[in-house]
């Protein structure tokens, strides 16, 4: 039986009690995954975090991956125009739900890694964008 460890719980647990993306199991267990989602989901979807972790990130996955932008786009479901615009420092902010979802999309990731402190208690001012 092939099993795995869970990243969020650090239990080793069988591969039935991941869910699968692409014939291998997520990186979180199926408990731990669905925390994560209602954690994020509950989340002000339109929360403006700022772009830096994410960029890091991206530049990372890509160099990891030998990837350049339009296989990052084509891996992650997001357009190649928007991954310019993170990474090339034009936009200073980014919506918490696009971040979430690029991250779950290549499900290495989870959001807590990138921004640790948006589940802490430690104070944030992330600007807030109204509602239209
Ligand atoms: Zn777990």
């Amino acid at each position: 039986m092939q099993t795995r460890m869970c990243k969020a719980c650090k239990q080793v647990k069988p591969w039935t009690e991941f869910h699968m993306q692409e014939g291998r199991p997520k990186t979180q267990c199926k408990p731990c995954y669905n925390a994560t989602r209602r954690e994020t989901g509950g989340r002000e979807s339109r929360e403006m975090i700022p772009v830096g972790p994410f960029c890091a990130w991206i530049k990372n996955t890509m160099r990891r991956n030998g990837w350049d932008n339009s296989d990052f786009a084509c891996m992650t479901g997001c357009n190649e125009r928007s991954i310019y615009r993170w990474i090339s420092g034009e936009t200073e902010r980014i919506n918490i739900g696009i971040v979430d979802r690029v991250l779950v999309h290549e499900g290495s990731t989870m959001l807590i890694d990138l921004y640790p402190e948006l589940y802490g208690c430690a104070e944030h001012n992330y600007t807030k964008v109204d509602p239209v």
